[in-house]
C-alpha cells in the first residue's frame, strides 16, 4: 500500500519480457479490474515500467475509461485514492477532499517472522550477485544493494493470522459491514472498511481507531491486572474472563494460550523477556496449566507474573496494522484485481469466506503458466506455485514457466538474458 514504491531494476529484455505479458493481461482482463465506487471522484496514480517515479493526481470518470487506461498506460503498479475529492485531478491543495474510507495494511515485512532469517537477501541487480542481508554495498561496482523481499509459506500466514485479528476488531468490536479484502499481490492483505459512518473521519479519530486495534494505551490497572494501590494487597486478582467482550476477552484468551505455552524459549520470545527469567514462569505456569486450560487462573499466578502475562497478551492479540496507512487521509491504495510489479501477482479481492484457504501462489497467479522460457536464475528459496514446487536455485539456467520466471525477474532474482561473464 506504499504509495512512493522504488521500481525493480530490470534489465531491457526482462523488462519487455514482462512489459509484454501485462500488457496482454490488460488487453483481455481489464474488465475484471476492481472499480472502486465513486471513481469519478477519486485519484489515480501509476507506475510505467520504464520510469521510476509516479505518475499522479489522474482522474477517471468511468469503469470504461478505467478500462481503457489499464490498456494504454499498461502500468508496473496502478493505484487510486482512499479518499473521494471534489476534484481529484487537480493538484493535492486544491482537491477539496470530501471523504475517505478506511485503509489497513498488513505487510508480513513488519511482522517479524522468524524465517526471514533464513530466506532474507539482497542482490546487487546491476552486478547479478547475491550477498547476505547484513551486508550493505556491494563489493564489485561499490553500488547500494536491493533487498530481496522473499516471502515464504510461514510469512504469508503469519500475515493471514493478523488479517483474521484484524477483521475480529472490524466485526465484532467496531461493527463495520462494507469491508473488502485484498491480497497486496506481495507480501500482504489489504483490508478496506467502506460504511457510510467512517467515510468523514478525520485523521485523529482514525488514529483512535488505530489505538484501539494496536491496544495502545491499554490500562491493565482498569482490567484489574495491576494493583491498585488503593485496595488492600489481598484482594483477589478479578482480571478479564475469556467471554467477556471486546478487549478484556481478548486479553483472556490471549494469556491462556500464553499460559498454555509451556516452552521457555517460545515463551520468552513471545513475552520478549529474558530466558532465565522465563524459566521460573513457566514453572509455575506448568504447575497450574490444568486449571488454565479451563479458564482464566489469574489467581494462580504471583502478582509480578499477572503483570507480564496481561502485557504480553495485549501485544500477542492487538493486529499488527501498518499505522501510517490507516491515518493517512490522502493515502493511495493499491487498485484490486491488478497485477502487482513486484511479484506479477494479483492483488486480488477475496470473500471473506474464502481468507482461510486464500493460497496466493494459487489463486493470484494471473500469468501463463503452461508456457515455459529459458531464464537464468541468480538464487532462490524453495517455493510453489500452483501446487508445484521449484528451486531452491543457485546460478542455474534453466526452464519455467512463464509466470515463475516472472516471479523471480520482477524479484531481481533471474533474468532472460544470458548471465554476463562475472
Ligand atoms: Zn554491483
Ligand atoms: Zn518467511
Amino acid at each position: 500500500m506504499h504509495a512512493t514504491i522504488e521500481s525493480t531494476l530490470l534489465t531491457q529484455a526482462d523488462q519487455k519480457f514482462v512489459e509484454s505479458l501485462f500488457k496482454r493481461y490488460y488487453l483481455e482482463k481489464a474488465g475484471t479490474v476492481y472499480v472502486p465506487e465513486k471513481i469519478s471522484e477519486r485519484e489515480f496514480g501509476y507506475f510505467p515500467f520504464e520510469e521510476k517515479t509516479m505518475i499522479r493526481h489522474l482522474y477517471i470518470e468511468s469503469s470504461e475509461k478505467l478500462g481503457e487506461f489499464l490498456i494504454k498506460n499498461n502500468p508496473l503498479h496502478v493505484y487510486h485514492s482512499a479518499a473521494f475529492y471534489k476534484y481529484p485531478g487537480a493538484p493535492m491543495e486544491e482537491k477539496e477532499w470530501i471523504g475517505a474510507e478506511l485503509a489497513f495494511d498488513i505487510d508480513a515485512d513488519h511482522l517479524k517472522t522468524p524465517c526471514r532469517k533464513k530466506h532474507d537477501f539482497k542482490v546487487c541487480s546491476k552486478c547479478f550477485i547475491t550477498y547476505p542481508a547484513q551486508v550493505d554495498r556491494c563489493s564489485k561496482c561499490g553500488g547500494v544493494l536491493t533487498d530481496v523481499e522473499w516471502v515464504c509459506e510461514l510469512c504469508l500466514e503469519a500475515a493471514k493470522q493478523e488479517t483474521r485479528k484484524l477483521l475480529d476488531f472490524l466485526e465484532r468490536d467496531l461493527g463495520f459491514k462494507k469491508i473488502r479484502i485484498v491480497f497486496s499481490g506481495n507480501r500482504g492483505y489489504h483490508i478496506v472498511v467502506m460504511d457510510e459512518e467512517v467515510l468523514e473521519l478525520g485523521q485523529q479519530e482514525r488514529k483512535e481507531i488505530v489505538d484501539y486495534i494496536t491496544g495502545t494505551g491499554i490500562s491493565l490497572r482498569i482490567m484489574g491486572l495491576i494493583e491498585d494501590p488503593k485496595k488492600d494487597r489481598a484482594t483477589q486478582i478479578s482480571g478479564p474472563d475469556i467471554s467477556d467482550p471486546g478487549w478484556r476477552g481478548r486479553i483472556a484468551r490471549a494469556s491462556v494460550q500464553l499460559a498454555l505455552v509451556t516452552n521457555a524459549s517460545e515463551l520468552s520470545e513471545l513475552l520478549s523477556i529474558d530466558h532465565r527469567q522465563v524459566e521460573k514462569y513457566t514453572d509455575v505456569l506448568r504447575q497450574h496449566s490444568e486449571e488454565w486450560s479451563e479458564r482464566c487462573a489469574w489467581d494462580t499466578l504471583p502478582r509480578n507474573m499477572v503483570k507480564i502475562l496481561g502485557e504480553a497478551a495485549v501485544k500477542y492479540a492487538s493486529a499488527k496494522i501498518d499505522v501510517v496507512v490507516t491515518s493517512d487521509i490522502h493515502r493511495l491504495i493499491r487498485l484490486a484485481n491488478t497485477l502487482n510489479g513486484k511479484s506479477g501477482l494479483i492483488a486480488k479481492i477475496i470473500q471473506l469466506n474464502e481468507l482461510e484457504d486464500f493460497d496466493p501462489f494459487f489463486q493470484a497467479t494471473a500469468l501463463p503458466y503452461d508456457r515455459t522460457v529459458d531464464i537464468h536464475v541468480l538464487k532462490s528459496p524453495g517455493f510453489k506455485m500452483l501446487g508445484e514446487e521449484f528451486g531452491p536455485y543457485e546460478n542455474t539456467s534453466t526452464r519455467l514457466p512463464v509466470s515463475v520466471a516472472v516471479l523471480l525477474i520482477l524479484k531481481n532474482l533471474a533474468s532472460i538474458s544470458k548471465p554476463s561473464a562475472n
